[in-house]
């Protein structure tokens, strides 16, 4: 049984997509008037991790994720550096692709715009002004907060203190009860603008989110997620528009991941720590160690990011690693040994508790203590292990893969040239021709990999430099 906490019933509930098979996603996409930080990618690691799961679990996942590329920030970043809108979010919607490559987030199956999706937005304020729920006043069109009695039920704020008639135009607003919000903003004069039954002008940021989701998963979507700063206003006004203009349920699971501090602190631009994910690499950390620790801490829980936690994320990794490119060598060198595994490592048993572990509300701690024990039994176990067994090892490295994203096993092949270097290296070894050796093992290096000795009655073996730390040994 699947269960993920539900921020709509406070509750961890049981999951089963409406359609048997098949699972609409949305997950909010950035706004891209910058780099993301660190902060934003813990939210999509998180929702890449939910993504994996449901996929290995034999869901067809349906994940779309939105860019804004219109709303306050945006424009007021474009106007700063005095660039058109699309000149300033292009850059920032393109940053953040590679970003996303870097991290090893799934690519969303659609991946839509809020300046493409315009006219659905349109529709979709028609459709509430119809109804009574919105209207129009000044050239900018409301959403009639009153009119909708089940306001509040996200972000369980309370409407007693609403002001009849206050009006908030703002994207981003944390008042304590709710007001009208605005749907459609009259143009400002340095402002984009499109055209509209209203007059010129452009949407608010919430009705973006409802008219996209709507279009490409349906009026009730399986399962939206994002960060707990989004729940009020943004996924609160995602409720009552998307619930008025249908009558339908929007949203049967809302998961809200919790935000990340820095040292104990927030992550704010004037305390000085914070990070975009380019900061990291320009100081020379890997991007599967920033991944790991993002992954490591369950998403409601609070991660405090820090430079030691980055540190131990490297230690697994580098583990990780080490232990496959044993696995790959000893495979594809053929030098297993041929008696039966001693330990008969069980590994099909631990990648069942690996994803048992995450039906349980992503118990992402649990899952990756399974996913490690495997290894160190594997480690333990190495120099038992029979052709099959290593082959079932490679194996289970690339479920974990698919699973955690971490990149363990995209080299799945020792080149010719490295393999033969390596055997020559061996002989050499054997001979104790240690000057032949050494050039074999320079051969190798060239060729971009290095080689591990084996301790006596061990195989030399070969591992990729693909990292940062593998050079510098
Ligand atoms: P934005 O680009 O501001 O729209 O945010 C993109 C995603 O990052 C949203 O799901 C936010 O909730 C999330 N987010 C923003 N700040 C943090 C943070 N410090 N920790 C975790 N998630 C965050
Ligand atoms: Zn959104």
């Amino acid at each position: 049984m699947i269960r993920f906490h539900n921020t709509l019933s406070n509750q961890l509930e049981e999951f089963k997509p409406l359609k048997s098979g098949e699972v609409t996603l949305y997950t909010c996409g950035p706004t891209v008037y910058h780099y993301a930080h660190i902060g934003n990618f813990r939210t999509f690691v998180f929702e890449d991790l939910l993504r994996r799961f449901l996929e290995c679990r034999g869901f067809k996942v349906k994940h779309v994720m939105n860019i804004t590329d219109v709303d306050d920030k945006t424009i007021a970043g474009a106007n700063r550096e005095k660039k058109t809108l699309s000149q300033y979010t292009e850059f920032y919607t393109q940053a953040f692709l590679e970003d996303m490559k870097t991290l090893n987030l799934l690519p969303p199956k659609i991946q839509p715009r809020a300046t493409d999706s315009i006219l659905d937005m349109i529709e979709m304020i028609r459709k509430l002004i119809a109804k009574g729920i919105a209207y129009e006043a000044d050239g900018s069109v409301y959403y009639r907060v009153a009119a909708f009695p089940a306001y509040g039920k996200l972000s369980k704020k309370k409407l007693e203190g609403n002001i009849e008639g206050a009006r908030v135009d703002v994207d981003e607003y944390e008042k304590e009860t709710g007001a009208d919000f605005v749907l459609w903003k009259k143009a400002k004069e340095d402002e984009p603008s499109w055209d509209s039954p209203w007059g010129k002008g452009r949407p608010g940021w919430h009705i973006e989110c409802s008219a996209m989701c709507m279009r490409h998963l349906g009026e009730t979507v399986d399962i939206h997620a994002g960060g707990e700063d989004l729940v009020f206003p943004h996924h609160e006004n995602e409720i009552a528009q998307s619930e008025a203009a249908t009558g339908k349920p929007f949203v049967r699971f809302w998961l809200h991941a919790k935000h990340l501090l820095v040292n104990g602190e927030k992550m704010s631009k004037s305390k000085g720590n914070f990070f975009t994910l380019r900061d990291l690499l320009e100081k020379g950390y890997d991007p599967m160690a920033i991944r790991y620790a993002l992954l490591a801490v369950h998403y409601r829980h609070q991660l405090n990011f820090t430079f030691e936690g980055l540190k131990e994320a490297r230690e697994v990794i580098e583990k990780l690693d080490n232990c496959y490119f044993q696995c790959l060598s000893r495979s594809v060198l053929g030098v297993s040994a041929s008696k039966k595994m001693a330990h008969g490592a069980g590994l099909k048993a631990v990648l069942e508790a690996v994803v048992k572990h995450l039906e349980d509300d992503l118990n992402i701690a649990a899952s990756l203590s399974e996913f490690i024990g495997g290894v160190t039994k594997i480690n333990t176990a190495l120099d038992q292990m029979n052709e099959k067994e290593l082959k079932d090892a490679l194996s289970f490295f690339k479920k974990a893969d698919e699973l955690f994203g971490l990149d363990i096993t995209s080299i799945d092949a020792i080149p010719p040239g490295v393999k033969e270097s390596l055997g020559q290296y061996a002989e050499a070894r054997k001979a104790r021709d240690f000057s032949f050796s050494d050039k074999m093992r320079q051969q190798i290096k060239e060729l971009g990999w290095v080689v591990k000795d084996g301790r006596p009655g061990e195989p030399s073996t070969v591992k990729k430099i693909r990292r940062a730390w593998d050079t510098k040994k």
